[in-house]
């Protein structure tokens, strides 16, 4: 086996996993290289759309949008976790946090910059940053059913990056979408091409250099066989971003409690979406309000020591 990020193939370790978010239960094997590190699958199932059940997979629930006075509050709020600017929003981020958002301050965003989100499913994320007054956003997704039109302007486009000719983006942002991309150097090569002379590149995924992974092992949650194609390690990141002529300049890690309960319910063979499942009944699950709070307190300090599940890594031109 040919690691598709640095080509190695010497010292492979192979690994068999379950499909564990629906409880189909089927093995797939995955290798991790030997060489940089990043966990990958071995052969893509050819039915491997079958393993997006249409409706039911997350991306594409419907945004509700608020009114009022509420919707005041959240866009001050969420203009602040975006920016960093407004000392209201500051306030209601304290009080009532968006956890996405402010991942775009270290990208030094602002209410102008043209922002392209790459597989945003429904567009949640774009939704928000448009209802509180970012103008220059778009979202495309090759795998949504048709194109959105949201009333307050937001378009996602049923495409992929390969088809986006239109350049000179301050942001390109992957979040959760690119673990299952099979082209990874093709598709960081196309991104670094749309990107404005300054602009950034962030990609957010699940990382197998983290606690989760070297605790859990294939029971690990974001290791979402067979739909999650690479779990990069810190350094396949880093040698992608070479290759492909970006520099890394930072990594934030921003995992959060899932990725122990998950992790705990494959361990004792629930699937996610399994009605015993913390995500579909939290009264029903084998989980306390203060087994999940814990979790939520150990995965700040996982953040904290860069051995979370999951992080954003901000790429840059070399020459910016
Ligand atoms: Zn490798």
């Amino acid at each position: 086996m040919q690691c598709r990020i640095c080509s190695n193939q010497e010292k492979n370790t192979t690994y068999e996993a379950r499909e564990m978010m629906l409880g189909i239960r089927d093995m797939h094997t995955y290798f991790k290289c030997g060489e940089c590190g990043c966990l990958q699958i071995a052969n893509v199932p050819e039915n491997i759309q079958e393993y997006y059940p249409g409706d039911d997979y997350y991306s594409y629930d419907q945004i509700k949008t608020e009114t009022g006075l509420k919707k005041m509050l959240i866009t001050l709020r969420d203009r602040y976790a975006a920016t960093g600017q407004g000392f209201i929003g500051k306030l209601l981020q304290m009080k009532m946090p968006h956890d996405k958002l402010p991942r775009l301050q270290q990208a030094g965003v602002s209410v102008q910059s043209r922002i392209l989100d790459v597989g945003c499913g429904a567009g949640h994320l774009l939704h928000s940053l448009k209802e509180c007054g970012f103008e220059n956003t778009h979202g495309i997704d090759p795998f949504n059913a048709k194109k959105i039109e949201y009333a307050n302007g937001l378009t996602i486009e049923q495409k992929s990056i390969h088809e986006v000719t239109e350049g000179g983006w301050d942001l390109i942002m992957m979040n959760h979408s690119f673990e299952h991309v099979l082209d990874q150097h093709e598709t960081l090569t196309q991104i670094k091409k749309l990107l404005s002379p300054n602009g950034v590149c962030m990609i957010r995924i699940p990382t197998v250099s983290s606690w989760a992974w070297d605790h859990y092992g294939v029971n690990w949650v974001q290791l979402d066989a067979p739909r999650h194609l690479f779990l990069h390690s810190q350094e396949s990141m880093q040698y992608l971003a070479d290759k492909v002529g970006f520099e890394l300049r930072d990594t934030i890690y921003d995992s959060f409690a899932f990725q122990y309960w998950g992790s705990e319910q494959y361990l004792k063979d629930i699937p996610l979406n399994d009605e015993r499942s913390y995500a579909v009944n939290p009264d029903k699950s084998i989980f306390s309000d203060h087994q999940i709070q814990s979790y939520a307190i150990r995965s700040k300090a996982l953040n904290a020591e860069q051995q979370g599940d999951q992080a954003a890594f901000y790429l840059h031109n070399k020459s910016a």
